[in-house]
């Protein structure tokens, strides 16, 4: 491989430029029903219950005519989506795109804090749950003040919670009238999807997603050069894992949606349990391993994951967080045959993939190169444009990035460039070839086994401490999550708090892997003289 760079130092991708279709997701997705109608498009590894192409099909269009009819959805609506990872999963996400609405993805295990703020700022017009996460819906409802319907996909045993809509009866109806449907008039250039990201800086924020940049996105990883699986024919599908979380946009876009374009089938897995994942890993041959690092860490380390686990395994993709690359070698020292393990890089807000390591390679260190269509720069702190092996900031311009974050203006500003980078706070190097190597995150952003702890949102929980007169955290290296977020608080006058009241406090409201896992008292946080705080000061000291 071996990516162009210009004269004014942009990297152009090593593979072909193509064409993007000028359709919708729905669409996109359509074309592989049409292809592959009655081979399983998704399996739950837990309890085997499994649609075709053609069940994804009929259901989703069942559940759309529901939500026009029934929840008056209109073009433009907002779903939200706040499930595990089940099959149904692609039901509602597919169901409400045909039904013209945009989808927005909550984290199962948020608190009803989190799911609060998303709801006030994504407005949806009807939510989706897990029996799970109905009461965190319901509760996050109270808290907005909003009356909201609420559709769950309940379990085959169990009984529907209170005040609720059964998804299945919806998606399971005979007969339903599929004529409503004529009236969706969506366009490529429309939202998508609106999973929440914080960015360079700042809490969570709206990423639109349009019906274009995901096709674009979905047709750069179909490219013969890159493709990281095998084309699906009459007797061979490969197989993939539905493991990493779908609210999340590698799990929603390169795992969910470009997998089910591509054919493959998804074995949905909707929690990490050591035994379960070794074993659906054997019993249902995965082919194709989409992970991130702590994934590749135990793959690696267990010692009940055995060679005999991994005979199917033709590819591993890590992306979402920095990889060791120990971890890398660990696994492939297991397995006896021969595969590839590819890095990628992406953000939310590229949709999310920009660069990948190209089939074959054997180059553990580096994140990949550009793909289709898109274009690499790096640029130092006065904006000029570096050569081959400089650090600077890695700015991305291609089809998928993204239309902006929802009602933020000025936050989109901040991030594209008037001529299309998009800038992603990410510190990096390209190489001869055009590989980039990811160095250190310039932003605020903290990554916990790859999931996004934007710090703001920490400290402003922090401050809501009845006791905390001013608070800032950071993120400190971890050797099994990546990072872990450590507050610095400084406490009103003459109050005196322990450190666990703190952490205890945030652990309330915040998911899990947001908790903080260390508290340093002080008189004061250090600040410039215009107030601005200088969390760089605080690292070297304190870190
Ligand atoms: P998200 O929007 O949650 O996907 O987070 C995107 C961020 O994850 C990027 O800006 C990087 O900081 C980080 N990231 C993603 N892929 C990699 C990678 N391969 N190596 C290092 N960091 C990564």
């Amino acid at each position: 491989y071996s990516s162009v760079w210009t004269a004014d130092n942009v990297v152009k991708s090593p593979h072909r430029d193509i064409e993007i279709p000028n359709r919708l997701v729905t669409e996109h997705i359509w074309e592989a029903v049409e292809r592959w109608p009655d081979k399983t498009a998704l399996v739950c590894a837990t309890t085997n219950r499994s649609y075709t192409f053609h069940d994804l099909y009929k259901y989703s269009r069942n559940f759309a005519a529901k939500l026009r009819t029934q929840i008056k959805i209109r073009d433009g609506d907002t779903v939200c989506l706040m499930m595990s990872n089940y099959p149904e999963y692609a039901i509602a996400l597919l169901g409400a795109l045909e039904a013209g609405a945009e989808v927005t993805t909550a984290n199962p295990i948020y608190t009803p804090y989190e799911v609060e703020r998303q709801i006030k700022q994504a407005e949806p017009k009807v939510l989706v749950g897990v029996p799970e996460t109905v009461p965190v819906l319901k509760e996050a409802l109270r808290l907005t003040k909003k009356d909201i319907p609420i559709i769950v996909l309940r379990n085959p045993d169990g009984a529907l919670p209170d005040n609720t809509i059964s998804f299945q009866e919806w998606f399971l109806a005979e007969n339903v009238d599929h004529s409503v449907l004529k009236d969706v008039s969506r366009t490529p250039e429309d939202v998508a999807l609106l999973p929440y990201s914080s960015g360079t800086t700042g809490l969570p924020k709206g990423v639109e997603l349009t019906n274009r940049n995901l096709v674009a996105n979905f047709v750069q990883q179909d490219v013969d050069t890159m493709r990281v699986h095998q084309e699906t024919t009459k007797t061979h599908q490969d197989v993939t894992l539905g493991l990493l979380p779908f609210y999340h946009s590698y799990g929603l876009s390169v795992i969910l949606l470009h997998k089910l374009s591509a054919g493959l089938k998804n074995v949905t897995l909707s929690k990490f349990q050591p035994n379960t994942f070794i074993d659906t890993m054997k019993n249902h041959k995965i082919n194709l391993l989409c992970a991130a690092p702590p994934l590749v860490l135990f793959l690696g380390s267990h010692p009940g994951v055995t060679a005999d686990h991994l005979t199917s395994l033709k590819t591993i993709t890590c992306g979402a967080a920095p990889l060791p690359r120990t971890d890398v070698t660990r696994i492939l020292d297991k397995v006896k045959h021969e595969m590839d393990f590819l890095q990628l890089y992406g953000l939310t807000e590229v949709g999310p993939l920009a660069t990948c390591m190209p089939p074959g390679s054997k180059d553990y260190s580096k994140a990949g190169c550009g793909i289709s269509n898109t274009e690499l720069r790096i640029v130092d702190q006065d904006q000029r444009v570096l050569g081959p092996n400089q650090l600077g900031e890695l700015h991305i311009r291609g089809p998928q990035v993204m239309k902006g974050y929802r009602n933020n203006p000025e936050a989109t500003k901040a991030v594209i460039t008037e001529d299309g980078w998009f800038k992603t706070g990410d510190l990096g190097s390209l190489d001869e070839n055009g590989a980039v190597t990811i160095s250190d995150r310039l932003k605020e952003l903290i990554k916990v086994k790859g999931y996004q702890v934007p710090p703001a949102e920490l400290e402003n929980v922090l401050k809501e401490h009845p006791d905390v007169l001013d608070a800032a955290v950071l993120g400190i290296p971890d050797s099994r999550l990546g990072e872990v977020p450590k507050a610095f608080v400084v406490l009103k006058d003459g109050v005196k708090v322990e450190a666990n009241e703190v952490t205890s406090f945030v652990s309330e409201r915040v998911a899990e892997y947001k908790r903080i896992r260390d508290v340093v008292f002080l008189d004061a946080l250090p600040k410039n003289p215009s107030g601005k705080l200088l969390k760089r000061v605080l690292r070297e000291q304190y870190c």
